[in-house]
This record gives C-alpha cells, sequence and structure tokens, in this order.
C-alpha cells in the first residue's frame, strides 16, 4: 500500500476534507469482446445496442428529473446535450454498420465509433471542441454500462460520507448524488471551470482537480486528506500526518465558523478606510451564499455559462427571467453584469466562429460581441430590462481601446431606443463600466476613465498578457507573478487615473481574493475587491485588522523594489508579522 501520498493538483472549491474514498470506476468497466457469425447473433448485437440507448436516454431523462428539483440549470443544459449526442444519427448508424460488416459485438463497435469520432474531434483544435469531447467520453461510459447490464448510477450506491474519486463525472452522475454524503471531490481531469469544480464551489464541498491519474492510484476504502487550501491529497496518510491535519481541519473550520461572525460589519481598516467587498458568481447556485458570505453585492457575475454546452442561443425572455432574479435577489445591493465573454481560454459556445491559430488572442469577449451584434443587442436588452428591479451595472470585457467603447455606446443607446419604443422599463441611468485586463488599456486608463463609470481590473487576464504567459499553460505557470513589479506599475496607473478622473476600480481577477496581497491592493487605494464566495470571510477578517497608511507605506517601499522575489519576501515578512494566524 502506499503510505502518505501525496499527489499535487488545483484548488476548485476550498476546504479541507478526510474521508474513506469513493472510487468512481468509470475506465475499469470489464467488457469482453467476442465476434459474431450468424445473422440472428448481428440482430442481437444491434436490439443490445438499440436497448442501451434506450436505457441511457431514459437515465439522463430521469436525472434531468432530478437535477430540475434542484434547479441546476447549467447542468440540465448539459444533460440536454449528452441526449441529442445519443440521437444522433453517426452514432446510432455507424455502430449498426461495423456490427454487421466486422462482425463484433455492440459494446467494440461502439467503441470503434467512438474512436473514430474522437479522432475527428482531435483534429480540431478549439476549446468548445475539446468540451465536446468529454461529453463523447461521458456516452460512451453510459452506454458500456448498460451494455455490460450494470444498472443504477456511478454514485448512487454511496451509504457513507466519502471522499469522491473520478476522472471526471458528468452532471448526471452527480444529480441524484446525496451532497450530504459527499465529503470531498478529487478528479482526474479538469480546471477550475470543469462542471464538477462548479458544483463543488456551489454546494461549498472541498474539492481538488487537475489530478493527472488519481483514479489509478486510489481505491475505494482508502483514507484520504483533501486539501483544498493548498491543492494536494495525500493517500492512506501516516498516524502522524492525520494527526496533524485532524488538527488543522478542526482549526480551519474553526476559524471559518468565526470568520463568519464579521459577514455583517463593514469591510473597512482599523483606521477607517473602506473597501466594499463583493462576490464572484458564475451561476444562479450561488447566489444563497453570497449573503450567507457577507457580500455587498455581485462585483461579477460572467455571464458565459448561459450560453455553454447548449445548441441554441439563450433568448431574451430566458436570461431577462436569469437577471432579473439576480437582480432582485441581491437588491438593494448592485450587481455588475459582464457580457458574453467566450473565446479564449474559455470553452467556446456552439456559435460558428472560425478556428483561430491564436485564440486568446483572438476574437474573444467584446470583440466577438461587437461583430455579432444580433447576439450581443439580445443579452443588452435582457440586462437592461432586469435594470428596472434592482441596482443593475453593465461591464463589458476585454477592451483593447476607445473605439470599442464608443461602439458599444452606440449600440447601447439603440437598445436603450427600441426598449422605449416598445414601453419597456430600465433604468435610463444605469452605470457602465469596462473590465481593465488588456495591458493596452492600462496604459490608457486615464482615457478610458473619461468614457464610464467605473474600473474593474481582471487580474487573470491582465497578467497573462503583459507578462506574455497563457494562463493555462503548465510549462509557463512559473512566470505567472502577480507581484511582477510590470504588473503592480500597470495596477497603479489604472486606480490613479481613475481616481484622477473620479471614478472608481474594482478588482475582480483571483488576486481580489487572495489575502496575501491586501496591503498592497490597499496601499494602492482600490475600492473594491470581488471575489470568490469562500474567500469573503477571510479577505474581510484581514482587511479590518489592516491599517490604511502602514499599508500605504508598505506599497511605497514595494515600489522600489526590482523583482517580484524581492517584493514576495517583503511582503511575507510584514503579514506574517501582523497575521501569523493566516499566513502560516
Ligand atoms: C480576469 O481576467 O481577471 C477575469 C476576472 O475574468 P475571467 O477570469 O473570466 O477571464
Ligand atoms: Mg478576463
Amino acid at each position: 500500500m502506499n503510505k502518505n501520498l501525496l499527489l499535487k493538483g488545483i484548488v476548485a472549491s476550498q476546504g479541507i476534507a478526510i474521508g474513506k474514498v469513493f472510487l468512481v470506476n468509470q475506465d475499469h468497466l470489464e467488457l469482453s469482446h467476442y465476434n459474431i457469425a450468424t445473422n440472428e447473433e448481428i440482430e442481437k448485437e444491434i436490439n443490445r445496442f438499440k436497448k442501451a440507448i434506450e436505457e441511457s436516454q431514459s437515465q439522463l431523462l430521469r436525472a434531468k428529473k432530478d437535477i430540475n428539483k434542484k434547479k441546476f440549470k447549467e447542468a440540465q443544459y448539459i444533460i440536454d446535450t449528452h441526449i441529442l449526442l445519443l440521437q444522433d444519427k453517426v452514432l446510432m448508424d455507424n455502430t449498426i454498420k461495423i456490427i454487421k460488416h466486422e462482425k463484433i459485438d455492440a459494446a467494440l463497435a461502439l467503441k470503434k465509433t467512438i474512436a473514430g469520432l474522437r479522432t475527428h474531434l482531435a483534429e480540431i483544435t478549439d476549446e468548445y471542441m475539446k468540451e465536446r469531447t468529454s461529453d463523447i467520453d461521458y456516452i460512451e461510459q453510459r452506454l458500456l454500462r448498460n451494455l455490460a447490464g450494470i444498472k443504477g448510477d456511478l454514485v448512487a450506491k454511496i451509504r457513507e460520507k466519502v471522499i469522491i474519486v473520478a476522472s471526471d463525472l458528468s452532471p448526471a452522475d452527480t444529480a441524484n448524488l446525496n451532497v450530504n454524503e459527499v465529503l470531498g471531490f478529487t478528479i482526474d481531469s479538469g480546471g477550475k471551470t470543469s462542471h464538477t469544480a462548479i458544483m463543488a464551489r456551489a454546494l461549498k464541498i472541498p474539492a481538488v482537480v487537475g489530478l493527472k491519474d488519481i483514479t489509478r492510484r486510489v481505491k475505494t476504502g482508502d483514507t484520504m486528506i483533501l486539501d483544498g487550501i493548498h491543492g494536494v491529497v495525500i493517500i492512506n496518510p501516516t498516524a502522524d500526518t492525520l494527526l496533524k491535519y485532524n488538527q488543522k481541519k478542526a482549526e480551519y473550520d474553526e476559524f471559518e465558523i468565526g470568520l463568519l461572525k464579521h459577514k455583517d460589519l463593514p469591510g473597512e481598516t482599523i483606521d477607517g478606510f473602506r473597501v466594499k467587498l463583493l462576490a464572484n458568481i458564475e451561476i444562479m447556485e450561488e447566489l444563497p451564499s453570497v449573503l450567507t458570505y457577507g457580500a455587498e453585492g455581485i462585483g461579477l457575475y460572467r455571464t458565459e455559462f448561459l450560453y455553454l454546452n447548449r445548441k441554441d442561443l439563450p433568448s431574451e425572455a430566458e436570461q431577462f427571467e436569469i437577471y432579473k432574479t439576480v437582480s432582485q435577489k441581491i437588491a438593494p445591493h448592485p450587481v455588475t453584469i459582464r457580457t458574453l465573454d467566450i473565446g479564449g481560454d474559455k470553452f467556446m459556445s456552439h456559435i460558428d466562429v472560425a478556428e483561430e491559430i491564436n485564440p486568446v488572442m483572438g476574437l474573444r469577449a467584446i470583440r466577438f460581441c461587437l461583430k455579432e451584434v444580433a447576439i450581443f443587442k439580445t443579452q443588452l436588452r435582457a440586462i437592461m430590462r432586469s435594470s428596472a428591479y434592482g441596482k443593475v451595472k453593465i461591464m463589458f470585457p476585454m477592451i483593447s481601446g476607445i473605439e470599442e467603447v464608443r461602439q458599444i455606446k452606440i449600440i447601447l443607446s439603440e437598445v436603450k431606443k427600441e426598449l422605449q419604443a416598445e414601453h419597456k422599463v430600465f433604468d435610463p441611468d444605469i452605470e457602465i463600466g469596462i473590465m481593465v485586463e488588456v495591458p493596452s488599456a492600462g496604459s490608457i486608463a486615464d482615457i478610458l476613465a473619461k468614457e464610464v463609470n467605473f474600473f474593474s481590473i481582471g487580474t487573470n487576464d491582465l497578467i497573462q498578457y503583459t507578462l506574455a504567459i497563457d494562463r493555462v499553460n503548465e510549462n509557463v505557470s512559473y512566470l505567472y507573478e502577480p507581484l511582477h513589479p510590470a504588473v503592480l506599475r500597470i495596477l497603479r496607473n489604472i486606480i490613479n487615473s481613475a481616481h484622477d478622473n473620479g471614478i472608481p476600480v474594482a478588482m475582480c481577477g483571483e488576486m481580489a481574493g487572495e489575502p496575501f496581497y491586501m496591503p498592497i491592493l490597499l496601499g494602492l487605494g482600490i475600492d473594491e475587491l470581488s471575489m470568490n464566495v469562500m474567500a469573503l470571510p477571510r479577505v474581510k477578517s484581514v482587511l479590518r485588522s489592516l491599517d490604511y497608511k502602514q499599508s500605504q507605506l508598505v506599497t511605497d517601499s514595494i515600489f522600489k523594489l526590482s523583482t517580484a522575489q524581492e517584493i514576495e519576501t517583503l511582503l511575507k515578512k510584514e503579514v506574517k508579522k501582523h497575521f501569523p494566524r493566516i499566513f502560516n
């Protein structure tokens, strides 16, 4: 047995879990393959295959119903995609053809059809198609399970509290999961935006993803420590490690509960400098925790999730209902709705755009919307109409120059006119802002600040573009340094330019939710920080024990240093002095 085996992954949802492993055995289906000869046998295999399709369809429909009750809309769309895939003519016709011509069993014929589809998809390099590959994997697994006569859902047989280990889980697999029995998720594949990651965050269950081959390294019943703070997993820990982690978990849980006590107190420093703390959301399921965790509104609503994994575009009516619900539930606090930010490192929707060699620098976000004006206008109409029900602001992603802002304004005024003519109500003074996440926007922040009501700094993209490193490329991740002097200088320019022009600046990239950077952001004079809800209590606690004037002094000395390493060392010394408990 592997004792104390430590694996490193990516934190998808924070927290610590300790418990027994439940291995979702997707890849290890034991299916025996065989040749057939007679027409009768061929007929039998074809019927087995058709029956597996039917069974898979009804299982998915059942899962959809369960999910419906949980109002997890995005998961429904994904299941719909899977149902459509099952109805795909190529899948059916090709498999039947292979059974007939190659005289082999249905499972092997299906594997061959799917392998063909995979090869075809592998040649296409766009992200949306990569997502389709995982949809095809889900379908293959489900069909194979039905062909093997395995009834019941993958995770349905859980009877005790466990940490789920899987290569990936489809929303259908998790639909009838009893979340009270799940201590954590550890997944081979995926990043922060995989289905499992999103769901784990929405359900507040710790999760570490991107563990590559964890399914091969554990078995059901193994003991596991899931450290969703540092993104590590320890399998079959020694007694010492277990003791240490039990302590850590108790401390962490107690600390988190303690942090929530501050939730209704204002986000301000000891010397009274106010920083608004808001939440980033991706799906509606996150709404309840936005308020539980004490957010003063939503600083970034990533709407692209409404467009993903479906065959059609979300209509104005559908979007309106969703935005309206969000703004009503969050009122009187504001909600900043970001318009469609699709493309680049985000998986593409079904929308037909030409393949690009370098999509991160291609037709993404606002560039896409300004090209596909009809899609853009539908979203703007829905957002505008929702503004009658709460405090809605609109934010545009990936702005690189003033022309884009001017174009947007023309389109927005057309939308307002149309709505007026139709006697639809909306907030005529709705605030508009831009994400500052492209270095060109950062350096002309003084010009842009005259055109909009607010800035929000998207550090995830700003850092990748400033330092010329792909944010999802593991080979260059060591260069991804938020404390790089170049990044800090751009941040300073953005914040100062905004303030000189009398507009507020928020930050909504990951940097905003990392307490370690708080003294600098405070020293630079940031007005709002918007982050993943679970990061809120900790950031608030740090903010409430910081001194604004002291942070300004620290920031001044940081600007005299020349490398990220030097800056980090100084910052570490500073924060440890003030918050030994948080930054240990
Ligand atoms: C960012 O780039 O920092 C950001 C918040 O947007 P996203 O991560 O959605 O690109
Ligand atoms: Mg971005």
